[in-house]
């Protein structure tokens, strides 16, 4: 590429390129194109089973792809290149790049022995190297965002799971990634929590931070979302707008999906 077409083409955030995942015997990917723009959201919508929490492990390397390619904001993860070929990156450098993309997930996994605000500048002290006093406002300031600041030094059992998974939004925050994933944040929740924890999601979208939800919470995705991916059986089967993807699907098992809820 040379200079000109790299300044006009706008590099995708993130770009999946066939991305496959067996475990054993049960091919779970099989073959997953996505890209995601800076500051789009998108949703990921379909059945249980059909392999939307396998793709986001796969995109932040929780699990390794057996095949196919995760660019994050045009670095390809786990590799780097070296003069003309690609080789595994270490341990270390797959951290780093692991930390660009932020992941929530439906049982919050805070550490429990942990204070708010310890469980928020975790991350950054461990992973990026960042030194305490430095990150403490930076993670107050994500407390405050989630609406938190004055359980900064709660621990999380004293918490209800709606604030526990806003903690969590501002632990994926603190680390500062170039996009968050979500997977079901809100599946584990009493209905009556769901909605402080979809306006959070709703405010960071405001702000322009690049996201990827895999929720059921059709409303949601119709609102928030730029687009809509519906996954069944380990591929996505169809893909557009939410106007497009929710209220008038064209691929048969689309409308079967959304007839049904
Ligand atoms: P979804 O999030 O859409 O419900 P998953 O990605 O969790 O789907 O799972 C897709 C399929 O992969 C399911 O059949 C599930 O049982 C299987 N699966 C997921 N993780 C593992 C694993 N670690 N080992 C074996 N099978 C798995
Ligand atoms: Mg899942």
């Amino acid at each position: 590429m040379n200079a000109e077409t790299t300044q006009d083409a706008i590099v995708p955030m993130i770009y999946v390129d066939q991305l496959r995942k067996s475990y054993g015997q049960l091919e779970v990917l099989k073959g997953v194109d996505l890209h995601v723009d800076p500051g789009e959201v998108i949703t990921i919508l379909g059945p249980s089973g059909s392999g939307k929490s396998t793709l986001l492990r796969c995109i932040n390397y929780l699990e390794k792809p057996d095949g196919g390619d995760v660019y994050v904001d045009g670095e390809m993860i786990g590799y780097v290149k070296k003069g003309h070929h690609l080789q595994d990156v270490s341990p270390a450098a797959l951290a780093k790049q692991r930390a660009n993309v932020g992941m929530v997930f439906q049982s919050f996994n805070l550490f429990p022995h942990m204070t708010v605000l310890d469980n928020v500048m975790i991350g950054p002290i461990e992973t990026l190297g960042r030194k305490k006093r430095d990150v403490r406002p930076l993670a107050l300031d994500y407390l405050r965002r989630v609406g938190l600041a004055e359980k900064a030094d709660a621990y999380p059992r004293q918490l209800s799971g709606g604030q526990q998974q806003r903690v969590a939004i501002a632990r994926a925050l603190a680390m500062q990634p170039k996009a968050i994933l979500f997977d079901e944040p809100t599946s584990a929740l009493d209905p009556e929590l769901v909605g402080e924890v979809l306006r959070v999601m709703r405010d960071l979208a405001d702000t322009g931070m690049t996201m990827v939800v895999v929720t059921h919470e059709v409303g949601f995705a119709r609102e928030v979302s730029d687009r809509v991916y519906f996954m069944d059986g380990g591929r996505v089967v169809e893909t557009g707008t939410p106007a497009q993807v929710i209220d008038n699907p064209q691929n048969p098992r689309t409308q079967q999906f959304f007839q049904s809820t």
